[in-house]
């Protein structure tokens, strides 16, 4: 296996970007970490060290809060033209599309996601998230109201506002994606934001940071602070001067981030984890079927929120799908990410490698059977065999939880009641999957699936226009589209009588 080192085709600003200990953004500086502390980031294919980064604490963030808020309350940002903040976030998104590379490269080191889905779907898709949310900018508008209070007659209209000083968590499945998803309508908004990138994933969003000051955003309103969740991330949430925290990651640490918000009561926007169903019906084609399956669950080695981590056939179509996807799961390249070989690389970590291994060990000795994969591949790396479990049901862990790696379990039913109890009888709702040649079913079931998505005949299809997030404990708001602009805006209602 290649090691970092001997990485080939890497974009030179990689090995540049990690050769130096990296600082954090405050207030338009780079600096240290006030405790003078840095951590470790990692090569998951090798285990070793890539950089060491800046290690924020409490007394960063509340530097990094005090800049936010400077920069929102009497800052050029609040002062400034829709039409120009619109152009900055433009001109950022032009920045990291020239830096494309970069990108990737550092997102396939870090993470060790393979650097041809680094090009095709996380940086093209970050860059076309701040691109859409430019045009919002200039589009974010209040309504008239009718008034019928007897007497006078009124003028009534709301504004939308900034919400404020956003605290901005995410996790490490898609760390540049997932920057642009929150960045992106923040600063369309007219917010100022305090970013704190996951602890096994920050270069990417450091990197961003010096796109930021490169585009002329000014200082203060984007903040990047790396560090731990338990220290950091806790700081950040439960701050009193911070009017809104949005976070995505585990619904373990979304119910956290609840609790801390409480103290000001700052809003909050959760985009949590989820066990999602993909359902093939026996008249659906069956190809398609398999190989939407089979992307559904290993995309991203299974690290996805929206895994399809449950697959549903419909009885009669059940072998012929399990073997089908079986047969996808062991033709699956594993190795570093870097490689060219490379179809999976390995798990983000070694804390991830044990959690999704538990799982397994858990699956088959409670009677499931790895009909592909089963376990660890080779003793370098954090690399998981893409995994089919058959011979499962409802009352097991692996059916219950989120695994987050390339496992799917796989369920026969009977009928369409049985399908619906089956594919809702979770506490998540986040995306679904239907595979059926008939339309109407197709919309009965998208219809009757409690989940803030349903594919239909395709599988992970996103879209900056189109908005994501969950039911249940999937959530709290949908981002992307339109829709998370509320998510950053305040509603204020203006009333005057005119006559
Ligand atoms: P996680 O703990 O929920 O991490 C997500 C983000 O929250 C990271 O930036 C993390 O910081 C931060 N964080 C952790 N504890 C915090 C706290 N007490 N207060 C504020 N922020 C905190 O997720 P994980 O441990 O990386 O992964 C565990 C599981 O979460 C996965 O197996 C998967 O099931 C789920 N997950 C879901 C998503 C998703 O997209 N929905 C993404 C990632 C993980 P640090 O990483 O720096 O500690
Ligand atoms: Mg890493």
């Amino acid at each position: 296996m290649a090691t970092a080192t001997q990485a080939v085709r890497l974009d030179e600003k990689v090995t540049q970007f990690v050769s130096k200990p990296r600082k954090m953004l405050i207030n338009g500086k780079w600096v240290e970490s006030a405790s003078g502390k840095t951590f470790p980031s990692y090569n998951p294919a090798t285990g070793e060290i890539l950089a060491h980064v800046a290690e924020g604490d409490r007394e960063d963030i509340n530097r990094a809060v005090a800049a936010a808020r400077a920069a929102f309350d009497s800052g050029p940002w609040s002062k400034m033209t829709p039409s120009e903040r619109g152009r900055l976030i433009w001109k950022l998104a032009d920045l990291i599309e020239k830096h494309s590379e970069a990108f990737a490269g550092l997102e396939s080191l870090d993470n060790g996601k393979p650097l041809a889905i680094a090009r095709v779907a996380d940086v093209p898709g970050a860059v076309d998230m701040f691109r859409y949310m430019a045009g919002w900018a200039t589009k974010i508008e209040g309504n008239t109201i009718p008034i019928s209070m007897p007497g006078s007659k009124f003028l009534a209209y709301t504004l939308r506002e900034p919400v404020g000083v956003v605290g901005q968590i995410i996790p490490w499945n898609f760390p540049l994606l997932m920057a642009s998803w929150k960045l992106g309508p923040a600063l369309a908004a007219g917010c100022t934001v305090v970013l704190k990138p996951a602890e096994q994933t920050p270069l990417s969003a450091l990197l961003l940071g010096e796109l930021v000051q490169e585009a002329g955003i000014p200082d203060g309103v984007v903040n990047i602070v790396p560090g731990y969740g338990e220290t950091a991330g806790a700081a950040l949430a439960s701050h009193p001067d911070v009017d809104k925290i949005a976070f995505t990651g585990s619904t373990e640490v979304g119910k956290l981030i609840v609790q801390a918000a409480a103290g000001n009561l700052k809003k909050v926007s959760l985009e949590l984890g989820g066990k999602s169903p993909n359902v093939v019906f026996q008249d659906a084609d069956l190809n398609a079927s398999i190989a939407g399956a089979s992307l559904g669950i290993f995309f991203n080695h299974g690290q996805c929120c929206c895994a399809g981590s449950r697959l549903y056939v419909e009885e009669k179509a059940f072998d012929e799908v399990v073997e089908g996807v079986a047969a996808e799961a062991s033709k699956i390249r594993l190795g570093p990410g870097v490689e060219p070989t490379t179809d999976m690389g390995p798990l983000v970590s070694e804390e991830q490698l044990n959690r999704v291994c538990g799982y397994l060990e858990s699956g088959l000795a409670e009677g499931a059977k790895a009909v592909a994969g089963g376990g660890r591949h080779g003793d370098k790396g954090y690399f998981v065999k893409p995994t089919v479990l058959v011979n499962t049901h409802e009352k097991m862990k692996v059916v219950r939880e989120e695994i987050f790696g390339p496992v799917v379990t796989a369920i026969p039913f009977r009928d369409l009641d049985d399908l619906v109890s089956k594919a809702n009888g979770t506490v998540y709702g986040l995306a679904s999957g239907v595979w059926t040649r008939d339309i109407a079913k197709a919309h009965h079931v998208a219809s009757r699936l409690r989940a803030g998505t349903v594919w239909i005949n395709c599988y992970n299809v996103f879209d900056s226009a189109l908005p994501f997030g969950g039911y249940k404990q999937s959530g709290w708001g949908r981002e992307m589209g339109h829709e998370v602009l509320e998510l950053y805006t305040e509603v204020k209602s203006v009333c005057l009588p005119i006559s």
